[in-house]
């Protein structure tokens, strides 16, 4: 597909000889793993406009780069407690430092779900379709198997989810706002899920797009974690503009939360990563500027297609999930012709879809007018 992908593939991996010669046996469910793609460099400066990770595109702030600078001369040392940003991130929610648990990104956090919810007979996990890659991933990884549940229209399906669980169910994955449609379910449509959910069925709902959410009804799933089985993962990749030193957290009753926190490596999160976070906690202006810069590319996107007449799926997110037809590939890679990248949702099974991500002002322009000249 788009050559900034880069694969990071051993070219024979299908015949390497351990494995195949030597009959090492690696089992069917490892095997069919496939690479994580991967962006091909930083692109600081290589004029690239990045639309297709919804990453944030500002740089860092001051008091972050302080924080980073600052952050460097321990680096001899292991990282520190990690008690501090807990009781920070604790306080926003008004929850306490037991409650929390850090995670190596949001997907550190997802294995750790995994991991502590080890339970014979207990071996299913339930996502949507399309969904987030990492959740089937880290399932095959350790040993569970995945039932999906289709989306309906472009919404996660509650009614569908509670109906997929069985008495092998174990972990539910929800993703709220939804990647990669940017949909939500709302606050009385989650409780009425919670309801009656069979015991030892545990609910992660993935929130790393929540800051982004301006439907009022958006739910506040803190709300739920003392009453329900509900892990609530957030991250500071998005929104707080942290995506390169991979750190998030979860948010979970005690002592759910606290067999996350046995199950992980012991310094998971480096020190400049803690550092950093702590600053980006601080910083509200930081994050007033961000969701405002997103309220207005949204606009913009809105009004953009509706001139284009492309239909998009409204979004509670950072990104946009746009409607092309059956050149949305082609399209794809002329756009990167342009220098303009977004992501095509071959992979998601939405052929006809792209999704972009709401950049900076003038890289929403820089797109919209490339988008506009390959259309014609
Ligand atoms: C980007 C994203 C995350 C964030 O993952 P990190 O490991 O925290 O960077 C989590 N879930 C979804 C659905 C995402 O799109």
């Amino acid at each position: 597909m788009i050559s900034i992908l880069c694969r990071e593939m051993p070219r024979n991996w299908q015949e390497g000889f351990l494995i195949d010669r030597m009959k090492i046996n690696i089992e069917d469910a490892i095997r069919s793993i496939p690479y994580y793609p991967r962006a091909m460099k930083y692109g600081g400066d290589d004029g690239l406009v990045r639309l297709a990770s919804n990453e944030n595109p500002f740089p860092p702030s001051q008091g972050i780069i302080n924080a980073v600078l600052d952050a460097v001369f321990s680096i001899t040392r292991y990282p520190g407690s990690e008690l501090e940003l807990k009781q920070l991130i604790g306080e926003r929610y008004g929850l306490t430092h037991e409650q929390v648990v850090l995670g190596n990104g949001s997907d550190e956090i997802i294995e750790m779900v995994l991991k502590a919810a080890r339970l014979k007979g207990k071996d299913r996990v339930v996502i949507t379709e399309p969904a987030f890659a990492y959740y089937s991933i880290a399932s095959q990884v350790f040993g569970y198997e995945v039932v999906k549940v289709p989306l309906r229209d472009m919404r996660t399906d509650l009614e569908a989810i509670k109906e997929a669980i069985d008495e092998r169910t174990r972990i539910i994955f929800l993703n709220n706002p939804l990647n990669p449609t940017g949909t939500i379910f709302r606050d009385g449509e989650f409780r009425e899920f919670l309801k009656d959910l069979p015991p030892d069925v545990i609910v992660a709902n993935d929130e790393a797009y929540a800051e982004f959410a301006e439907d009022k009804d958006f739910p506040y799933s803190m709300r739920f974690i003392e009453e329900y089985p509900v892990l609530v993962l957030r991250t500071f990749s998005k929104a707080y503009a942290l995506a390169g030193l991979r750190i998030g957290y979860c948010l979970g009753e005690a002592s759910l939360i606290s067999f996350l926190e046995r199950t992980r490596q012991p310094f998971s999160i480096n020190s400049v990563a803690l550092a950093a976070s702590k600053a980006a906690l601080a910083d509200r202006d930081f994050l007033r500027f961000v969701l405002e810069n997103n309220r207005k590319g949204k606009a913009f996107y809105y009004r953009a297609f509706e001139e284009l007449s492309l239909d998009y799926v409204s979004t509670e997110a950072n990104f946009i999930l746009v409607r092309l037809g059956r050149d949305a590939e082609a399209i794809t890679k002329r756009l990167f012709e342009e220098g303009i990248l977004v992501r095509w949702m071959g992979a998601y099974n939405l052929p006809d879809y792209i999704r972009v991500t709401i950049g900076k002002t003038d890289e929403n322009t820089r797109f919209i007018d490339a988008l506009r000249k390959i259309l014609g």
